[in-house]
């Protein structure tokens, strides 16, 4: 898998985008801002982004889709399915319609076709070639509004690649990284607070988890240089195999 980093920071990181990644140049797991200017700065065609995968609506994780979206919509571009957690495409059309308007799905005569699947964790969908599971995860722990926040599992027929979201620490975590070849992983600092995983719980997780490659993203702060793991850097590419990584 080609994973292009269009963002690498948390929601108030000064000098790093905001959370988003392609796969492949076909799939998004998270639209952090600036989502479109990013995607064509990295030489990825917006339109031929064809699934998004959202793990939470936190800002840092969705306001990227208020240009992508209304750019897809005048063009009237291809369909997008999106996966996320319950409530995921209700947030998306009360921001967009405060961005655009009500009208913001019909804005290109016609709009595009947004194709909400909902699955629950730990069913599977197919989308693009790839077999995609949801993971349960738990981001705000009992703490804030309790946003609901999902993690994925991506298998192309080759290796799984598994993403964390955000996450507060918990055996959810060691659950997703057992079932992957390679783990892009929320990083976010030294002391992040409880919603969060710190530079030292995930330097546990790579210990726990020698066999799993983990690819840090989501930081706060200066990332942590923690054996057998890679820092994700903003519009940096890596390719994945299983076995090589
Ligand atoms: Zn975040």
């Amino acid at each position: 898998m080609r994973l292009t980093f269009l963002g690498t920071g948390g929601a108030t990181a000064r000098g790093r985008f905001n959370s988003a990644v392609a796969v492949d140049e076909r799939l998004l797991l998270d639209a952090g801002a600036p989502l479109l200017v990013n995607l064509s700065r990295a030489g990825i065609d917006p339109d031929g982004i064809r699934c998004l995968l959202l793990s939470h609506c936190h800002g840092d994780h969705f306001v990227g889709l208020g240009t992508f979206l209304i750019d897809r919509v005048l063009a009237r571009g291809p369909s997008l399915m999106l996966l996320g957690p319950p409530g995921a495409e209700e947030r998306l059309d009360t921001y967009c319609r405060a961005l655009w308007g009500n009208g913001w799905r019909s804005m290109g005569r016609g709009g595009f076709d947004l194709k909400h699947v909902t699955i629950e964790a730990g069913e599977r969908v197919e989308a693009e070639d790839y077999e995609i599971e949801m993971h349960e995860i738990q981001h705000d722990n009992g703490y804030y509004d309790a946003t609901p926040s999902v993690g994925y599992v991506l298998d192309d027929g080759q290796m799984k690649l598994g993403y964390t979201g955000d996450t507060a620490p918990g055996p959810w975590v060691d659950g997703l990284l057992d079932r992957c070849d390679v783990a892009i992983i929320e990083c976010s600092g030294p002391d992040p607070g409880p919603t969060h995983l710190s530079d030292g719980y995930v330097r546990e997780l790579a210990g726990r988890h020698p066999t799993t490659g983990l690819i840090l993203t989501h930081f706060g702060a200066e990332p942590p240089t923690i054996d057998g793991a890679t820092v994700a850097e903003d519009l940096a590419t890596i390719e994945v195999e299983r076995g090589s990584y």
